[in-house]
């Protein structure tokens, strides 16, 4: 079991705070435009206008091909440099239709949609989650935990499994500006290393294979430090996940 402290830690809040902000019932609404819906009312429509991702795609990264190029195929990128994590998929394609979704759940406290949000997301991972012996998420400063109460990858992280969940392997170290708006070689030099193991968890890290939790992936530059840190920590592999990704037409590095 883990103990109180270490869980409020997770969450930033303790006692009745954190007991509100994950029990909060609020009322029945659309988790694409926040309208009120009635129970059991079908949201069909809003949902089919969310692109989910699935096969076929790179190998590596997910990265969704338009035709079926084989299970072992790498996207361009993949090819010509191999991310630090070994596998990554998404559960949803970042776009204008998941966007409101995905930031009223980040940044509103929204969490009513979470158990549906862990859903789509085992599914993504359906090929890495069986073999996972910890399942971790990225985490969050201290003090950009305290401005946002909850860390929203910890929240999808337990929704997906709780008994593997452990928010007390990796801290991140700097305070980094946030990502948005950034160039890719912004973002990567933001996050270079932004994280660690901490102290404490290093020999129930060993030889382990971890799955990383994150909310969106933009250009991949977090779960790429991450990831170098974990296996720098000794993993056997590093795996992620997210519920939603950035899919642009790729240009290959040089
Ligand atoms: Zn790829």
């Amino acid at each position: 079991m883990r103990s109180w402290k270490v869980q409020s830690s997770v969450f930033g809040v303790a006692g009745n705070a954190r007991d509100f902000v994950l029990d909060t019932v609020f009322p029945p609404q659309s988790l694409l435009t926040g309208r009120a819906v009635t129970a059991g009312e079908e949201e069909g429509e809003l949902w089919a206008s969310v692109t989910f991702l699935d096969d076929p795609c790179c190998l590596t990264c997910g990265f969704p091909f338009e035709f079926n190029e084989g299970r072992n195929a790498l996207c361009g990128r993949c090819a010509a440099r191999r991310p630090a994590y070994d596998r990554m998929r998404s559960a949803m394609r970042y776009d204008d239709s998941s966007r409101k979704l995905v930031l009223d759940f980040k940044h509103g406290g929204r969490t009513a949609g979470l158990r549906v949000f862990a859903g789509h997301m085992r599914r993504a991972g359906r090929d890495i989650l069986p073999n996972a012996d910890m399942i971790i998420p990225v985490p969050l400063h201290p003090k950009r935990l305290r401005a946002r109460r909850y860390n929203q990858s910890a929240l999808l992280c337990r929704a997906i499994d709780k008994r593997r969940f452990d928010p007390d392997v990796l801290m991140r170290t700097k305070n980094t500006v946030s990502q948005g708006g950034q160039t890719v070689s912004g973002r990567r030099r933001n996050v270079s290393g932004a994280f660690a193991v901490r102290t404490g968890a290093a020999a129930r890290l060993r030889g382990k294979r971890c799955v990383l939790i994150d909310d969106v992936f933009t250009t991949g530059a977090t779960l790429e430090s991450c990831a170098r840190a974990l296996k720098k920590g000794g993993a056997k592999s590093v795996d992620a996940i997210t519920l939603a990704r950035v899919v642009k037409a790729q240009s290959v590095p040089t």
